[in-house]
């Protein structure tokens, strides 16, 4: 845990970029250390980890789901969760709708992009993700909200790359809003960046950075986690 890598980090940030806490494997001590100094929003990937941490945490934590969901699990995320970054299908939204139906609210998503070079992962390619904008099923999907698109940089040295790759996902967002959202104000946020390519995201016009292990330390992943 580097307390001062996390104000280095939030104050390099401009105005408009949040910073989101990824706490991912790490304990509930660790986000109450840094909930004590003031962060609000963490970033989990699996739904039962983030269901015991809204459990064990003060209730005005806002909760990003930031991994791969799958559909068994929403009901664990979906009385709480303050933004899905990781829709990748349109089968997923539907769901989501289900559970944001069941428990009488609005859940706000984010639309995921495959713009990296690695084959796993996930993500919608834009005319994939334009066939379901314009299908029959998406104007019916009244309990989800659409707020932008999430991307992922290629895990390289080759930093040019990723800044294109960031480029192009902002240039999705842009095609998006003006084609289906140019008049919902909600549609406003282009998550990207972590750890290792988070300046250049927020160059690239990030306004949601997700980073862990520069604020948490280095994750373990043999410790078994319950999901
Ligand atoms: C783990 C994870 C992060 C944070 O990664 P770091 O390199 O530790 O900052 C950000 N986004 C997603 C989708 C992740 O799974």
């Amino acid at each position: 845990m580097n307390i001062d890598k996390y104000y280095e980090i939030k104050n390099s940030l401009p105005a408009q970029t949040k910073l989101i806490a990824v706490s991912k494997t790490k304990p509930a001590e660790d986000i109450q250390t840094l909930y004590n100094e003031g962060q609000r929003a963490f970033g989990e990937n699996k739904a039962q980890e983030m269901k015991a941490k809204h459990e064990a945490l003060p209730k005005d934590i806002e909760w990003h789901f930031i991994g791969h969901l799958q559909t068994n699990k929403i009901k664990y995320i979906a009385p709480y969760v303050t933004l899905i970054h990781s829709i990748d299908s349109e089968p997923l939204l539907q769901e989501i709708n289900k559970y944001a139906v069941k428990n009488d609210r609005v859940i706000s998503c984010l639309l995921q992009f495959h713009v990296a070079e690695e084959e796993t992962k996930f993500g919608f390619s834009l005319e994939e993700c334009e066939a379901m904008l314009q299908g029959e099923v998406f104007p019916t999907l009244k309990n989800v909200q659409i707020c932008g698109v999430m991307g992922m940089g290629t895990n390289t040295d080759d930093m040019e790359q990723v800044r294109n790759e960031f480029r192009h996902l902002h240039q999705i967002f842009i095609t998006l809003k003006e084609k289906y959202f140019a008049d919902d104000p909600a549609f406003k946020e282009l998550s990207m960046g972590m750890t290792d390519d988070y300046p250049i995201a927020v160059e690239e016009g990030s306004t949601l950075v997700r980073v862990g292990s520069a604020i948490f330390g280095a994750r373990q992943y043999n410790i078994p986690v319950n999901d």
